[in-house]
């Protein structure tokens, strides 16, 4: 049973705001949430407390794009299974997500109120969840997922469920509609698909989707919540155009420019690359069956992704962790740091996953950084993270305690 007082004494604090270690930190933890950190000799006896032995101290890991529902990376045949069953498979993709150290996600469409409510209540194991709902799609859009010549749209809805077929909206009305009900069941943001994807059949790449008023629409509906919206975009045009109106997050962006990322940062937008799924699909698109034309989208989005992070980051935009994995292909997750730090340092690529993050969500208050009030969600790592980040890449060995809201996830520190 997790004590409602204990402590976690000689830390080297990784400061996500600032990026810099703190030598001797202690952290107090009361019912979860974290009531103290200082350098202060503090005596901590009256609790039960955990010596770290001075070893790096992490807030909890953020992926901001994942798809938790994402079972398979056949996304036709998954929308066909019964919900039970991608609940169950969910509870799995749940649970690798936190033993690898991510104590929070935000799922970039496909997981519902039952799967975020499943885990606060500990009946799976798995990082707090931030849910999108449906993804709004025009029709023809990256979500809509319907072969060519297929005239039905019985398989689409809005409608409280999981999966990643899109609710499909076209005109004002109807996208404000989509996006209510969204937010009827218990979205945290709304995910609009404003260009082309890979695995969507018919969309050009580099086109854009949804009118400028249908954007703005979605965006409109969101804020009104008091939510933001998050766009799925990869051609300058498509990223400008979202931006414009008014979304806070881009999605992938692997083909944006100087003059694009300056406008996002115009705007005060984030940019969440996703590098790990496309090597992930260039080493098993063609095996899982993908069509020549999805492998060409492909070649020319991995292509470009580095550079869209060195772009971004040049021009002051912040840069966001995101996978967007599938399938058996999660289990890369973390391999998202060796392809991020080819383009940033240790320190920002762990700041894209902690505090940038955090702050793109509106929970740096909650999460992404240990400080008095935020959840006690921590990680204690061997070695110097902000030297290179290999132990993430190997959580078995890497990450020695992991700690969410106070419950011990694990910890081989005594081994
Ligand atoms: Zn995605």
């Amino acid at each position: 049973m997790t004590p409602h007082r204990q402590a976690i004494v000689n830390a080297l604090l990784f400061d996500s705001a600032s990026g810099t270690l703190r030598p001797h930190t202690t952290i107090v933890i009361e019912g979860g949430r974290i009531n103290a950190v200082t350098q202060e000799p503090l005596r901590v006896d009256d609790a039960p407390f955990i010596d770290v032995g001075g070893r790096v101290l992490l807030p909890g890991l953020i992926d901001a794009h994942v798809h938790v529902v994402a079972a398979s990376a056949d996304l036709v045949g998954l929308a066909l299974q019964p919900p039970s069953l991608v609940g169950a498979q969910a509870s799995h993709i749940l649970r690798g997500m936190l033993h690898r150290g991510f104590t929070t996600v935000r799922d970039a469409a496909g997981a519902d109120f039952g799967l975020q409510e499943a885990v606060e209540r500990g009946l799976y194991e798995g990082p707090r969840l931030f849910i999108s709902g449906f993804p709004i799609s025009q029709t023809g859009g990256h979500a809509d997922m319907r072969p060519k010549g297929m005239r039905g749209s019985g398989m689409f809805c809005s409608c409280a469920g999981i999966g990643l077929m899109g609710a499909i909206a076209d005109g004002v009305g109807e996208v404000r509609r989509a996006v209510r009900e969204q937010i009827r069941n218990g979205a945290n943001q709304i995910k609009i698909m404003a260009g082309g994807g890979i695995s969507s059949p018919t969309d050009p790449i580099d086109g854009t989707q949804f009118s400028p008023e249908e954007l703005r629409a979605a965006v409109e509906e969101a804020e009104a919540a008091n939510l933001y919206a998050l766009a799925h975009a990869y051609s300058p045009r498509a990223v400008t155009r979202a931006v414009q109106a008014g979304v806070r997050s881009i999605e992938h962006g692997n083909l944006i420019d100087e003059a694009t990322a300056r406008v996002m940062k115009q705007h005060g937008a984030y940019l969440v690359p996703t590098l790990s799924t496309y090597a992930a699909l260039a080493d098993e698109g063609q095996r899982l069956g993908w069509s020549a034309a999805m492998l060409d989208k492909l070649a020319v989005v991995q292509a470009k992704g580095l550079e869209a992070v060195k772009i971004a980051r040049a021009e002051g935009v912040p840069v966001v962790f995101g996978t967007d994995l599938l399938g058996h292909m999660h289990t890369r997750q973390s391999g998202e740091f060796a392809l991020r730090t080819l383009a940033m340092s240790p320190v920002a690529a762990l700041q894209s996953a902690t505090i940038t993050a955090a702050r793109m969500m509106g929970q740096e208050a909650h999460v992404g950084q240990l400080v008095p009030g935020a959840w006690a969600d921590l990680l204690v790592v061997e070695g110097d993270p902000t030297q290179g980040l290999e132990m993430l890449a190997d959580p078995d060995q890497g990450i020695r305690l992991l700690m969410q809201g106070g419950r011990v996830v694990r910890n081989t520190l005594a081994a």
